[in-house]
């Protein structure tokens, strides 16, 4: 498809200063629905969502599939004076990959893997290739991502756009740090290389740049060795958050993963540690089993029953207070009573994508979806901001109903959410009666984390306003992050919701 001479509407400049008009003044869904059904439009207009269901955003949606549509896109907008935001499989939380009134690009398209090195381990994809689609086609090889987040959906483009961290970012730093190379596109219509030696600068801000600067067009990649498709994982119980920090520092030299499962609605929270270390050479006897695609899939039925797409429906109902104290309380005597101090094996993509077990579990917090509030503190003094947090949460009625503790390391990206410390990740229900509450509790709750000198991540932001990052990221990055801004895109093409809420 031509993807220039695709005709608009004839309202198209209507329809712009309509939603122009919605983005400046936040109007409601039902004003957004309302338009999209009685207004004749392109093809292209498209009511798109955050991760977590809570914004609910249109736009125009381009799909290109090669980097020349990406650049014919990007003089139509020109021409037009439309904004461009990019997104990959939209698994951010907040608002990243949403437009409204603007254009969106799809990157999903720009899928094919362009070249793989058995030996090497190096791969080389173009931005839209998913997590899921990199792992199924190295593991036979024995190659593993170095860093994947807790779900295989998401793109590596977008992936790098946010730098993720995994479970075992103390130890493997983010995924930008294991990228050898990328290509992006800037809006100047320049096809730049960027490494850690060349356009360094642009290396170090582009990852975890959110997408406003360019758009990455391939990434090449170090792959970890591995020699078993399973990794060995203990489990234990921690009775208070502070067990569980005491338990990370010694361990954390010989643990190749780390993760707390946190019970929010403890005053204290207690939880549970799983550690991972990957099976050397000699240890797994089938390793050809293992490794084979078959062997990671995960299972479609629940209990060899129930199929899984169903489960979140099951969920529903305990997604309340007092559903989700009692679900944690008895999440917690269980793995005190039946998994304490135990050894298992575990496949690599059953450990490091637990939350993919439930399929649209997301859907089970209703209508109104929910908010992901995490934040990063030196160890120091994250155990006393953690602890406030949650009692904040509770004094106010709003307990989080999952809370996941993760260790961190400092990294050298610009816009780095990192800290040589720990990280809470912990998720709200959203629902009309308590957004008010819940924005004022991320308020309060940004100030414990700023006065910690904590930072926070825009993968999972919904809340933050532009004084909380400038605080955080200070003046001086700032300047660096504008200056970059106005040299890759002079006239401000590249725009999200969360760049004009935040960055701009
Ligand atoms: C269940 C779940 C668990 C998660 N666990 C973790 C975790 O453990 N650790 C972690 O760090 N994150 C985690 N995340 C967050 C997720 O990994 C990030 O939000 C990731 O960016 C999503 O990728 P995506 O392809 O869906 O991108 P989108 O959400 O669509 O977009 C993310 C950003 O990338 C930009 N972008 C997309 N494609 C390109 C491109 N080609 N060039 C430039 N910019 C681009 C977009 O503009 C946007 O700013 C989790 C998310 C979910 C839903």
């Amino acid at each position: 498809m031509d993807y220039v001479s695709h005709p608009l509407h004839p309202l198209f400049y209507f329809q712009k200063t309509f939603y122009l008009v919605i983005r400046e003044r936040n109007c409601s869904l039902i004003i957004v629905s309302l338009f999209i059904v009685f207004m004749p439009t392109s093809d292209r207009l498209t009511l798109l969502q955050n991760f977590g269901r809570s914004i609910k955003s249109a736009a125009y949606i381009y799909r290109p599939s090669h980097t020349e549509h990406v650049a014919e896109i990007f003089s139509l907008a020109a021409e037009r004076e439309f904004k461009i935001g990019l997104r990959g499989s939209g698994r951010s939380y907040g608002d990243a990959s949403l437009n409204a009134g603007g254009i969106i690009l799809d990157l999903r398209r720009m899928n094919r893997i362009i070249e793989w090195g058995p030996e090497s381990g190096v791969i080389k994809v173009e931005p839209g290739v998913t997590i899921q689609q990199i792992w199924q086609y190295t593991l036979e090889d024995g190659w593993w991502l170095p860093v994947v987040p807790g779900t295989m959906f998401p793109t590596i483009g977008g992936c790098l756009a946010m730098n993720i961290h995994g479970k075992n970012n103390y130890v493997a730093g983010p995924i930008g740090e294991h990228v050898l190379e990328f290509e992006a596109l800037l809006p100047t219509d320049e096809l730049i290389t960027c490494s850690p030696q060349r356009n360094a600068d642009l290396f170090y801000a582009m990852i975890g740049g959110a997408g406003v600067l360019g758009v990455f067009t391939s990434i090449t990649m170090q792959m970890k060795k591995i020699y078993s498709g399973n990794v060995w994982v203990d489990a234990w119980s921690a009775p208070t958050l502070r067990a569980m920090m005491d338990d990370f520092e010694p361990i954390k030299g010989e643990s190749d993963y780390l993760v707390g499962w946190v019970d929010g609605t403890h005053s204290r929270g207690r939880g549970q540690i799983h550690r991972a270390t990957y099976l050397h050479g000699d240890e797994d006897h089938e390793p050809t089993q293992t490794l084979s695609v078959e062997f990671q899939t995960l299972p479609d039925t629940f209990l060899g029953v129930m199929p899984k797409s169903l489960l979140w429906r099951f969920m529903r109902p305990f997604m309340n207070d007092l559903g989700t104290t009692l679900v944690n309380t008895a999440k917690y005597y269980h793995a005190r009573l039946f998994e304490h101090r135990k050894r298992y094996v575990q496949s690599l993509v059953a450990f490091n994508f637990l939350l993919d077990y439930v399929p649209n579990w997301e859907k089970s917090y209703g209508s109104g979806g929910l908010i992901q509030y995490q934040s990063f503190i030196p160890r120091e003094q994250a155990h006393d901001a953690f602890v406030e947090m949650l009692r904040l949460c509770q004094k106010r009625g709003l307990p989080t109903y999952l809370g996941v503790l993760k260790r961190h390391r400092p990294d050298q990206f610009l816009l780095t959410h990192a800290v040589d410390g720990y990280s809470l990740a912990m998720d709200f229900p959203a629902k009309q009666g308590n957004r008010i509450d819940l924005q004022k509790l991320a308020d309060d709750m940004n100030e414990i984390v700023l006065s910690a000198g904590g930072r926070f991540y825009f993968a999972k932001d919904s809340t933050l306003n532009a004084n909380v990052v400038k605080r955080y990221l200070g003046e001086d990055t700032m300047d660096r992050f504008r200056k970059l801004k106005a040299r890759c895109d002079p006239d401000g093409l590249l725009e999200t919701e969360l760049y004009r809420r935040l960055l701009s």
